[in-house]
């Protein structure tokens, strides 16, 4: 018996049936730390050897991010899509590169609070976005 792939793994843990283009996609979007649209999605497997139709492109990863494998984000003004880990998190965006990472969300528990003190406001913690300049792009 083989140990079935990363790609395979993970869409076994979500319930999906690893279809060769959910593998392709996702295979695809594996490291990743800067999210990619559909079209971008849908050039890249093409530039390989695999016909993949942009309308099934988009499927896999709806139902790759309905399964939250992926989580969306606005691209210049586009739907972007990216592997995110398991693990809770808060996404820090950089402005300059794209870059998303990931933050642990103790991180920002205390200023959610101090925020909630403040203003009474309660902030919905379970997906939390900020932009900003990444330490690469800060230091070039
Ligand atoms: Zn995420
Ligand atoms: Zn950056």
């Amino acid at each position: 018996m083989t140990t079935p792939s990363v790609p395979d793994q993970q869409l076994q843990v979500a319930g999906l049936i690893p279809t060769a283009q959910r593998r392709a996609v996702l295979a695809l979007l594996l490291g990743r730390s800067r999210p990619i649209t559909a079209q971008a999605v849908h050039a890249e497997l093409n530039r390989t050897d695999r016909h993949i139709g942009l309308t099934t492109v988009y499927r896999a990863l709806h139902s790759l991010a309905d399964a939250g494998l992926l989580h969306t984000f606005e691209l210049h003004g586009q739907r972007a899509y990216r592997h995110c880990g398991v693990a809770p998190h808060q996404h820090l965006i950089c402005d300059g590169c794209d870059a998303v990472l990931e933050c642990p969300p103790d991180l920002v528990a205390t200023w959610l609070r101090e925020l909630h003190h403040h203003t009474g406001f309660i902030p919905h913690a379970d997906r939390l976005d900020l932009r900003g300049t990444c330490a690469t792009c800060a230091t070039t």
